[in-house]
């Protein structure tokens, strides 16, 4: 691939242009950082994805745009990409929100090739862009910037998201949908389009070769610039680049949804979701730790029984994919859940944590884990966990799932305040002013209900090197009064805007708040579809999602909810976001009977 000249780089800087509407927002926010971080960032991108696509970005000008209330979030529109404004934050970022909004950015970027050069024919190929700009922009973020722990993101953040759609009763193949019309195909626009997608596709590399993976790439959009092309085209692309046959690999990948279990029963045992029992071939590494250290084992489990040489044992983890490679459920044995909060605290590839934090969070979530034993590991690596993006991860999960939902609310104090121990050990010994330091402050201010030591950080009294600015002086108001007026707001207001309708709905429900809020439960079945009249389906949908009550955890509203399901009235985004809610309260309701 020839590289650019000096004149080619020189037009290049001067054809790229960064835009915010508000200029203010970059002086009060991570100023000359955004900036700097925003430009490089997109020279870099440029380079390699003319590396890997050999094809030079194809419309002129490249222009970024930071909108307010876009509601779309980021938009690749051809040489002008939209991206929301709250991607500037205005307080203090951790190092990997930067490198979130750099992958987001590089993704919107991977479409001008896959998505503007070529499009998909119809919306039901929605994964010919979404998957592919995914992958090729985590790829290319952790190839060519200096972020590069966005796959540790990848198996933090985004992956969970895909793995619990992928178990959801809305979950559908990653390719070739039908979508009726373009406002069905807005519902694709989730977690399977998106992060399954993408873990597909590195399945995919594996499975291929990088060569050939990238040789068909480049001959798909090649023989496709400015049109049209749909799944056959790519598959017969990658078919004429060297790649056997793939339609038995397509039809369990991308042809069928859900979600295959691995785990170690005499060997790799791979069980197929009852609704979709069809072949999968999963490419891994099997990871066996002890005290003595780490062995690696790569491995095709392709049957139903693989034989793998690793074995469990006390004192072992025996850890099923343990490099993250594949897209499946991981169970793990009851020797490697005993060792675990001995051992994790010592593994020091951050990839294979997110692997294993993956597994428990999804095996507490369905019942297979007992969450006491997840709580155990927490409390265990939580203090010496050095990922920013780790720490964010796991404590939004303990405030989100793990407390008031998937522990009753008389256990779970307890093991909330050992998590909150957790949490300040690692806020306290991480360096004065780093993004860990920052991540580690935002855990306990989640968990903990040490309010006057919260209020003592707003006084001053904050950890060293800790900036507590404005972001931290939000609060949600524990009183009957404040709780009426911002349902209000949620379910009446005409005149609210995106970004003030999320926030109302994001904050309404709390975890210690059940009495205060239990008058809304059953109103939110009536208002909140109700609001879908004066407010974009978009919006409606959103707030049908965030307003949802999560803590309820209650057999009486999971009735509301199917009740409210089983009526033709809902429109179609506010259908998917409650269905989606109840399926995952439905999932905490079984999990507590498990145990009671
Ligand atoms: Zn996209």
């Amino acid at each position: 691939m020839p590289s650019l000249t000096r004149d080619e780089a020189a037009a290049r800087a001067a054809m790229l242009e960064v835009y915010c509407y508000d200029l203010d927002l970059r002086l009060h926010t991570d100023g000359d950082t955004f900036d700097v971080t925003t430009t490089t960032v997109t020279g870099q991108a440029f380079d390699a994805f003319h590396e890997l696509f050999g094809i030079r970005y194809p419309f002129g000008d490249y222009h970024q745009a930071f909108v307010p209330e876009f509601n779309a979030g980021v938009m690749e529109n051809p040489g002008c990409v939209t991206l929301r404004d709250s991607m500037i934050s205005r307080s203090l970022a951790t190092d990997a929100e930067r490198g979130q909004r750099a992958c987001t950015m590089i993704h919107e970027m991977g479409h001008m090739w896959f998505g503007d050069l070529v499009t998909m024919r119809w919306w039901d190929d929605l994964w010919l862009n979404e998957s592919f700009a995914e992958y090729t922009g985590h790829r290319v973020t952790d190839d060519a910037t200096a972020f590069d722990d966005v796959w540790v993101d990848f198996g933090f953040v985004r992956k969970r998201w895909g793995l619990a759609a992928d178990q959801r009763s809305s979950t559908h193949p990653v390719a070739g949908n039908g979508a009726a019309d373009a406002a069905a195909a807005l519902n694709d626009f989730d977690g399977i389009s998106y992060a399954k997608g993408a873990g597909v596709l590195q399945q995919l590399a594996s499975y291929l070769g990088d060569d050939v993976f990238l040789a068909g790439v480049r001959r798909h959009l090649h023989d496709h610039e400015y049109g049209n092309a749909d799944f056959a085209d790519l598959v017969g692309a990658w078919e004429s680049s060297g790649s056997p046959d793939l339609s038995g690999w397509t039809h369990g990948w991308l042809r069928t949804a859900g979600v295959d279990t691995l785990r170690w029963s005499d060997g790799a045992v791979r069980t197929p979701p009852t609704s979709s029992p069809v072949r999968r071939p999963h490419t891994l590494t099997v990871l066996r730790v002890d005290d003595d250290g780490t062995q690696d084992e790569a491995v095709e489990v392709d049957n139903d029984v693989t034989p793998i040489s690793s074995r469990p044992g006390s004192g072992t983890a025996l850890l099923l994919d343990g490099r993250n490679q594949t897209w499946a459920k991981v169970r793990y044995d009851a020797a490697t859940l005993e060792a675990l909060p001995r051992l994790l605290p010592g593994i020091t590839d951050p990839v294979t944590r997110s692997a294993v934090w993956l597994a428990l969070r999804d095996g507490a979530e369905d019942g297979s884990v007992d969450p006491q034993v997840v709580v155990d590991v927490l409390c265990a690596a939580l203090p010496v966990e050095d990922r920013d993006v780790a720490v964010v991860s796991l404590s939004a999960w303990i405030g989100e799932h793990l407390l008031g939902r998937l522990m009753e609310p008389v256990t779970d104090r307890v093991a909330g305040d050992r998590l909150a121990e957790g949490l300040r050990l690692r806020l306290h010994s991480s360096a004065p002013g780093s993004s860990l330091q920052l991540a580690a402050a935002r855990g306990p201010a989640t968990v903990t209900t040490d309010v006057e030591g919260l209020n003592g950080w707003l006084d001053a009294d904050a950890p060293r090197g800790l900036v507590v600015d404005q972001e931290w002086r939000t609060a949600a108001l524990p009183d009957a009064q404040s709780k009426a007026r911002t349902w209000e707001r949620i379910s009446t207001d005409r005149t609210a805007t995106n970004y003030q309708a999320h926030a109302w709905s994001q904050g309404f429900w709390h975890a210690e708040q059940r009495e205060l809020c239990a008058p809304y439960v059953p109103r939110y079945f009536i208002d909140v579809p109700a609001t879908s009249e004066f407010r974009s389906d978009d919006l409606a949908a959103t707030t049908a999602t965030r307003a949802f009550p999560r803590f309820a955890v209650e057999p009486q509203t999971l009735s509301c909810a199917r009740n409210a399901l089983a009526g033709d009235a809902l429109p179609t985004g506010v259908r998917r976001a409650m269905s989606d809610q109840a399926d995952d309260l439905e999932a905490a309701l079984r999990v507590r009977r498990g145990r009671a």
